[in-house]
Order: structure tokens, then sequence, then C-alpha cells
């Protein structure tokens, strides 16, 4: 297949030995099936009543999550279009922060539904651009179903942080998780323009075992998962001038190796005199600038230790970047590499910083910062895998949140936007017309896998369960869906069921661009791999 054969049979090699290559019809049977099995893999995590999975890496590390993105990430895929599928996944957890497990469903639903079309000799190209159309017209119909929202109507947020939550494991304690989410957001939010912008760097989560989730609680402030370094330093102290150094408070080891000959004991005294001054300058340094509390992102030596307790000054060493980052934003110092730099003007201000003992280990708490912005929300559970699925679902509870105050936009879940996308994307096909108008009808029966899912994971009678609720839907409106814990259709509005525009804008969006651009693939060549 790598060589072709010239003139006098003379082999003329145009690809390396190993090189595998598939073309036309293979090459789209082989992508759409990688893809699809991808899509399949994460399908029965989807809803409230989806399953589990667990996955153990080559380490033998465990992780139990329903969170599509998380399984994608975790799973070692090698098929380039399957990887394409994890990309749908991180693609829609940045844009909208939910519905990864919908977006990678839709686009295996998507391809399954051009592979049809392809076997009655539509070609690929048609395909893409019936799909293209319906995911314009998608757009503009869930711009146009929207339902306006009051962004800081606290009952709205907390349907759509509960929405987000059910289904996870978290979800027992999802009232207390989803007003912790609430809290944080609009703690956070900011007022632009008459429109509310959130920063979700602002805030910081921080886990730690011990207690029930229902102990996890918000901190306004910055919480560190450092102690102080010396027992005689304050505990706690009021008005804190905070200063923040990226270098370590230790005498520097030289970079080459260099050998000092000592010959007598006072020069072996004034030897460590000079240490011991340089590492007393360091520590006078930051005296004079004012701060009383002080975190380093490398190492403090001891005798700096017993300078800075003797001076009254709260330090912390070892603070990760992301915290001194975090810091820096909070308490508005400047992060300083050199403490010889440090000025009373890279100095933050916090009213409190505070060592507490959170389940017999010390923490570090910063409170009313000069930002106020900044919070911590402080995840407490029995072990580490509660907490890490609890974090998770945070995360993304969080983030709708985000989008709705953002947006001021919500749609209804449980199938029923899908349906309604489907129900006008067929009449739009019919206006198109022609060829297109089978890709774009597949389109819009590709989209109905997501109530058909919901019914199956929750292990409802499918065919007879979407019938209704599609039939109903028509009769009685476009809130109509599925409710899966009473098992038939239902308004999702009024269940509270609901999601952000955002989310289902980009899954859509996501979805049909992994579809299109494996759609497109008709020559896949692929190199020998390296063992590595
Ligand atoms: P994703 O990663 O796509 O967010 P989830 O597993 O969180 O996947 O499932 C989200 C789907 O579950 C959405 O379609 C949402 O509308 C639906 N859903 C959530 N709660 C309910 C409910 N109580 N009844 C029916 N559907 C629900």
């Amino acid at each position: 297949m790598a060589q072709l054969v010239g003139q006098g049979g003379q082999p003329i090699v145009i690809l390396p030995e190993g090189t595998q290559r598939y073309v036309g019809r293979d090459a789209q049977r082989l992508n759409i099936l990688a893809a699809r099995i991808v899509a399949e893999t994460v399908r029965t995590t989807l809803g409230p009543k989806g399953m589990d999975k667990m996955l153990v890496d080559s380490l033998g590390d465990i992780v139990i999550t329903n969170d599509g993105a998380t399984i994608l990430d975790k799973i070692d895929l090698q098929h380039p279009a399957a990887k394409m599928m994890v990309e749908v996944a991180k693609t829609q957890d940045e844009e909208a922060g939910d519905g990864t497990t919908t977006a990678v469903v839709i686009a295996g639903e998507l391809l399954r539904k051009a592979e049809e079309l392809i076997d009655q000799n539509i070609h690929p190209s048609i395909i893409v651009k019936g799909y293209t159309l319906a995911v314009e017209k998608a757009q503009e119909i869930l711009g146009d179903i929207a339902i306006k929202v009051d962004p800081e109507n606290e009952e709205t947020l907390m349907k759509i942080a509960k929405t987000a939550i059910t289904g996870k494991s978290a979800e027992s304690h999802r009232e207390h998780l989803a007003r912790l989410a609430v809290e944080a957001v609009k703690q956070v939010a900011e007022k632009k323009d008459g429109k509310f912008e959130v920063d979700i760097d602002n805030i910081k989560i921080e886990k730690k075992e011990g207690e029930s989730v229902e102990e996890s609680q918000l901190i306004k402030g910055v919480v560190i998962d450092k102690e102080r370094v010396h027992p005689r330093m304050p505990k706690r102290v009021e008005r804190a001038k905070i200063a923040l150094i990226n270098d370590a408070l230790e005498v520097k080891k030289t970079e080459t190796d260099a050998k000092i000959n000592i010959t007598a004991p006072d020069q072996l005294y004034a030897f460590l005199e000079q240490e011991e001054k340089m590492i007393k300058d360091m520590v006078d340094q930051i005296v004079a600038t004012g701060a009383n509390v002080v975190f380093v992102q490398k190492g403090i030596d001891d005798l700096a230790q017993h300078y800075l307790a003797k001076a009254g000054i709260l330090a912390v060493r070892r603070v990760k970047k992301s915290d001194m980052e975090k810091l820096a934003k909070a308490t508005g110092a400047k992060i300083v590499t050199n403490v010889k730099d440090l000025t009373s003007e890279d100095l933050g201000y916090a009213e409190l910083v505070e060592e507490r003992k959170i389940a017999g280990e010390n923490m570090i708490f910063v409170e009313g910062c000069k930002n106020p912005k900044a919070v911590t929300i402080l995840i407490r559970g029995g072990t580490e895998h509660v907490i890490d699925e609890v974090e998770r679902a945070l995360e993304d509870a969080v983030k709708v949140v985000k989008d709705v105050m953002e947006d001021g936009a919500i749609l209804p879940g449980g199938g029923a936007t899908e349906i309604e996308l489907s129900i006008r994307l067929d009449e739009y096909g019919k206006q198109v017309g022609g060829k297109e108008a089978l890709a774009i009808e597949a389109f819009s029966d590709a989209l109905k896998i997501i109530p058909k899912t919901l019914a199956e994971n929750a292990g409802l009678d499918t065919i007879d369960v979407l019938v209704k609720v599609i039939s109903e839907h028509k009769t009685k409106g476009k809130a109509i869906g599925i409710d899966v814990f009473a098992g038939e259709p239902a308004d999702m509005l009024e269940r509270g069921v609901i999601e952000p525009v955002r989310v289902k804008k980009q899954a859509i969006k996501s979805a049909s661009e992994a579809a299109i651009m494996i759609l497109r693939i008709d020559d896949v060549i692929a190199a020998k791999r390296v063992k590595s």
C-alpha cells in the first residue's frame, strides 16, 4: 500500500514501511466507528439516573465518576477520531462548564445517522452541508425559545445548580452544595454596564477529608492548606499586612561546588556569623516594610523562622504557585521574587489571617481581603473519592450558575429542549428541500438521542415513553420532557429541571463541529507508532 510501481517495475516508495492508510469508505467507516464507541461509553452515565464509571489507571489509582469530561480525560484513547470526541468534551467543559456527556452523545448519534445516509449513497459533502445548515438554524431556534430570567433570582439559580448536581453521587447533599455554589458565584459576580461578569478564578476550591459533605462551607477569603512554620509565631493576625515572596528565605547555595578551607576556629565562627547575618538582613528587610504575615513559595531556613517568630510575624512556607496568585489577587499584594526588592507598597491587606484546625490539620484562613471578590469553598467528606466527586459536581454547579448570571437565559431540561429543536428542524428541513433535507432530518432525529437515553438510563420503556413525551410535547407545550424520577412526561419548568441556554447552544455546536470534521475525512495516513 505504501509503494507504487513505476516504469520498468521499479517500486517508488511514497510512505515509510509500517504506515497504515485507509481511504474513502474505509476511512469514514473506521472513524465513525471509533467516535461512536466513545459516545457509547459515556452514554450510560447521562442524566440523573445514569450510572457511574470506575476508572483505574496504570498505577492502580481509582476514580469513580459520572462526569463525561473526566471519564474521557482519564481513559487513554489512541484512535485519532476517538481523540476528537475527547476534544468535544473538553471544549464543552471550557465554554459552558456542563453538558459534556450531552455533547459527546449527540456527536456520536450525528455520526450514526450520517453513516445511514452514506449507506444510502448520499455523499458526505451533502451531509456536511445539511448538518451545517441545521446547526445554524438550531442556534437561532435556541435563541428564540430561550426563557429570559432575572440573573439574580435566588430560586432560579438554585434550580440551575441543583439540576447540574442531580445524578452525581453528591446528589444527596445537593441542596447544601447548590447553596454554596450560588452564594460563591453571587459573591464574586461584578456588574459591568448592566450585565454580570463572573470570574470563576476568584472561587478557590479547597478539600479536606473528614466530617460530612454537609460541613462543607463557603469562606469569604482564601484558605491555604498549610500551617505556620514555627509554633511561636502568632496564630492570629488582625489587620494583616501581607508579603508574598517567590523565593527561599535561606542562604542561597552556589551554582558551582566550592570548597572553603577553614584553618582556625575563629574563621569558622566568622563564616557562620556571616551566614547568620545574611538571614537576619533578609528578615530585617521584611520587618522594615511593616509586614506581619509572609507567604513564601519556597523554603524558610530555621534561623529565619526564629527571627520571624521573634518579630511577631506569621510565616508560611512552600505555598503553591497557584495559591500565591490567588493570594495576590485577593489581598492586592505583589509577588516579589527577591526579598531585597520588597517594599511596603508590595504588601497586601486582609482583616484577618488565622491558623485554624480542620480535621486535626492546620489551615491558614485569609479573610476580609482587600478584594472582597475572593472566596473559597472548603469541601469536606468522608473519603477522597467522595470529596473528588463533590468537587466535580461543585465545579459544574458553579459554572452553570455563572452562565445564567451572565446570560440571564435558561431552557427546560429532561430532553424537552432537544425535542422542541427536533420538531422545528424537521419543519426547516422541509423548507430547504433537496438531498440536504435528508441530512437536516437526520440531524433532527439525532437530537432525540437525549430524551431516549435519559429514559433508557432510568430503566423506562424507552419507545413507549419517547412516543408519549413527543406527543405531549406537541400538545401541551415546549417545556414537556421526561421526569426520570416519576418515569413520565412532565413540564420540566414546573419540576425545576432547567439548564443554561449556553450549555445547550454549546453542546450542539461542539457536537456538530466534531461530527462534521470526522465526516470530511476520507483518507487516514497513520505513521507506525513509536513504542514509548
Ligand atoms: P452532562 O454531562 O451532559 O451535563 P448529565 O449526566 O449531568 O450530563 O445529565 C444531564 C441531562 O440530565 C440533561 O439533559 C438534564 O436536562 C437531564 N436532567 C437532569 N435532571 C433531570 C431530571 N430530574 N429529570 C429529567 N432529566 C434531568
